[in-house]
């Protein structure tokens, strides 16, 4: 339901939280986030924001990248194992997922088969494995990888993905369900809306359907699934908050 991801010179979690939090409105069940310091790490809980910071209570959440979810359940009930962010089977990439994967159930048969295995009954535990089948199968890069998968699947998407092999990255795509990428001063956002971003910048590019992000070395690149480069229409938002 509720994205909110960053990459900078800002401590990534407590701008995170904020984030979802200004999400609320949107309605949601269950919250989490994934940071990436040392190791990649996702913190998630059934509940409101609040709930998952007091889960983050001693916790280890430094980190100059993550991304967190508001969660509303589409596929398998409300609870900690099914909010996201989720894990791929080798647990060196995750995602946060806003929408509907309509075939997931094939997808999943297919991965099954090929040993990828599933700890929740999302469809957005599929579309990660999937990322990752493809990552391992043509030793591709992290953002061919997304960009490849856009073409497997159906249905209505906006994710994030963190990989620890690419620990400064964050790739982003859409299809139906909103995303826009917030430009800083040496950061970058990315929420569903941009009420996440405007206390930080009032600089955005709202993504459009079926292209992808890559943030990386202080650089955004917009493609499309075709890998045709983008020249990203950065508007300047008036709102105030
Ligand atoms: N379909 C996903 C799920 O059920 C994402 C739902 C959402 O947009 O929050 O976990």
């Amino acid at each position: 339901c509720g994205i909110v991801a960053y990459v900078g010179h800002r401590e990534a979690c407590p701008v995170i939280l904020k984030g979802l939090k200004r999400l609320e409105y949107r309605g949601y069940d269950s919250a989490g986030i994934a940071l990436m310091n040392s190791d990649l790490t996702v913190y998630k809980k059934k509940g409101k924001v609040a709930d998952l910071e007091a889960h983050l209570a001693g916790q280890d959440i430094s980190g100059n990248i993550g991304m967190g979810h508001t969660r509303w359940a589409t596929h398998g009930e409300p609870n900690d194992v099914n909010a996201h962010p989720h894990f791929s089977t080798s647990r060196n990439i995750a995602i946060i997922h806003n929408g509907i994967i309509e075939n997931y159930a094939a997808l999943k048969t297919l991965l099954e088969e090929k040993g990828h295995t599933f700890q929740s009954e999302t469809d957005s535990e599929v579309f990660i494995n999937l990322i990752e089948d493809i990552r391992i199968n043509n030793k591709c890069s992290l953002e061919e990888a997304v960009r490849l998968a856009l073409h497997e699947v159906v249905g209505a998407y906006a994710i994030v993905v963190l990989s620890k092999d690419a620990p400064n990255q964050l790739v982003a795509a859409r299809k139906g369900s909103p995303l826009v990428v917030g430009i800083g001063e040496g950061e970058f956002f990315l929420a569903s809306d941009a009420t996440p971003i405007i206390e930080y910048t009032k600089d955005v590019v709202y993504l459009n359907d079926y292209e992808l992000a890559v943030i990386k070395d202080g650089q955004l690149d917009i493609r499309t699934k075709e890998d045709i480069k983008q020249t990203p229409y950065v508007q300047h938002l008036e709102m105030e908050l």
